[in-house]
């Protein structure tokens, strides 16, 4: 099947011949009939599948040029890089169409967005935070709109905004086609969709929880942070010119700390992207690691969703997640698109749980190799790695063994002054050597 046998408008058919697509992927053809006959559609499809033309295609092959300045299609999306990265897509498949697409989101000036969503909109994507409040004070009219998408809903009510959502719902006309995508089916998920949508059809790119089969997965069991430091290095070193290493670390102090361990090694070609870092930062750095101004990103778990960088060609797991289903969203930065990835996994001990679960989950187990000879292990433990060691009984705060009791310094001169009550006889005393009295 290619997407001529689809029933596109030519200027998608074109559109689609720039960008060097020929083939629907899995969830392109299996969601492209149910979404044109206007049902409600939940897709599952993990990232990487295609999931996000299965939803534009359709969106954008029903949608009809409209004087009205109020958008028709709506598209909300948990993270603000993703609403960049979907309104590019659009952009370029709507290089032959006559269509205005925004992109909303939070942390940034509004006054800016709302002047942008007043000289009228045909698609707006964003995050559900700023949307509504845009919608709240008016400048965002919803009641146009046709068509809905909640791409990624299981990570927008695990961050979340769940309330916000709702809220957003309200402000919809009651008449519109929903489609959501998720790639977990979680319990709260379809509790979510249940309470939500009336009898959606259900497609699906592959089982929930599935990792991509083009991609390589193997697992080192190594102690502690420094030895995986030293692994982590050595893998680096190992890898060619043209390679894209994508290194995820389970915190922002982590992701901080490890960016400062390997910068000495390999420079430049280092960055550093979490949610702490200012929205441009961001913005920045997934533009430098996708144009390979950087080959190696050291990422908290914030951009293993959704972002599209093409070519990666190692994800490393420097800790494992805690959260299985983060496994699968992380692996799947590689091998994206039918190309092949390695997907590299340190395991401590005490990550040992968090393996079992994403085994489960896969249900598969993760091939380990032995750590190269080379590689220098570390018996040096961090203070979040050493074992904490309860004391019965009282609480009381020990004296550190620098510590100089509580802060002492020399009060200010002024300060110093004491108030003393005016003695005349004491002044007359000083004045003349004896004391002065009043003649009688
Ligand atoms: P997504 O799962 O939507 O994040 O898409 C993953 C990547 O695959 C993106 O770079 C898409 O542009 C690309 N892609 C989507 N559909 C196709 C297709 N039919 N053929 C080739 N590449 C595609």
């Amino acid at each position: 099947m290619t997407f001529r046998d689809l029933n596109l408008k030519k200027q998608l058919w074109n559109a689609l011949d720039d960008l060097g697509y020929e083939t629907p992927t899995t969830i392109q053809s299996a969601s492209f009939n149910v979404m044109m006959s206007g049902q409600d559609t939940i897709g599952i499809a993990q990232t990487g599948t295609g999931k996000t033309l299965a939803y534009l295609l359709p969106c954008l092959n029903m949608w009809k040029f409209s004087k009205e300045p109020h958008p028709q299609i709506l598209i909300i999306v948990p993270t603000r890089e993703l609403v960049a990265q979907i309104v590019s897509e659009v952009e370029k498949l709507t290089t032959y169409m006559n269509v205005a697409t925004g992109g909303v989101y939070g942390g940034t000036n509004m006054n800016t967005q709302i002047a942008m969503v007043l000289q009228g909109l045909d698609i707006v994507v964003g995050t559900p935070g700023r949307i509504l409040d845009l919608a709240t004070n008016g400048s965002l009219q919803l009641k146009k709109v046709t068509k809905l998408v909640v791409d990624e809903v299981d990570e927008t009510l695990s961050l979340g905004f769940r309330h916000q959502l709702l809220r957003i719902f309200d402000f919809l006309p009651t008449k519109r086609q929903n489609m959501v995508f998720s790639a977990t089916l979680s319990e709260e998920v379809a509790a979510f969709l249940e309470a939500n949508f009336t009898a959606p059809i259900r497609v699906e790119a592959a089982r929930s929880g599935t990792p991509l089969t083009q991609i390589d997965q193997i697992g080192y069991n190594i102690p502690n942070f420094k030895s995986k430091v030293q692994l982590l290095n050595h893998l680096l070193k190992s890898t060619n010119d043209s390679s894209k290493v994508l290194v995820f670390v389970s915190s922002r102090a982590l992701a901080d700390l490890l960016f400062e361990e390997i910068e000495s090694f390999f420079g430049q070609k280092v960055g550093v992207i979490h949610s702490n870092k200012a929205q441009n930062f961001r913005f920045n750095s997934v533009n430098n690691f996708q144009s390979g101004l950087i080959s190696i990103l050291i990422a908290t778990d914030l951009i293993a969703r959704g972002i599209d960088v093409s070519d990666v060609t190692h994800v490393i797991n420097f800790d494992i997640p805690e959260i299985p289903e983060n496994y699968i969203h992380r692996i799947g930065r590689t091998g994206r698109a039918d190309k092949n990835g390695s997907a590299i996994t340190f395991v401590t001990e005490y990550e040992s749980a968090n393996l079992e679960a994403i085994e489960e989950l896969m249900q598969q187990k993760l091939p380990f190799q032995a750590i190269p000879e080379t590689v220098e292990l570390s018996s040096e433990l961090l203070e979040f790695e050493k074992p904490k060691v309860v004391m019965p009984g009282k609480l009381v705060k020990m004296a550190r063994p620098d510590d100089v009791g509580p802060a002492f310094h020399e009060k200010k001169l002024k300060n110093k002054k004491v108030n003393v009550r005016y003695d005349h006889k004491k002044a007359m005393m000083d004045k003349y050597g004896k004391p002065k009295r009043r003649r009688s």
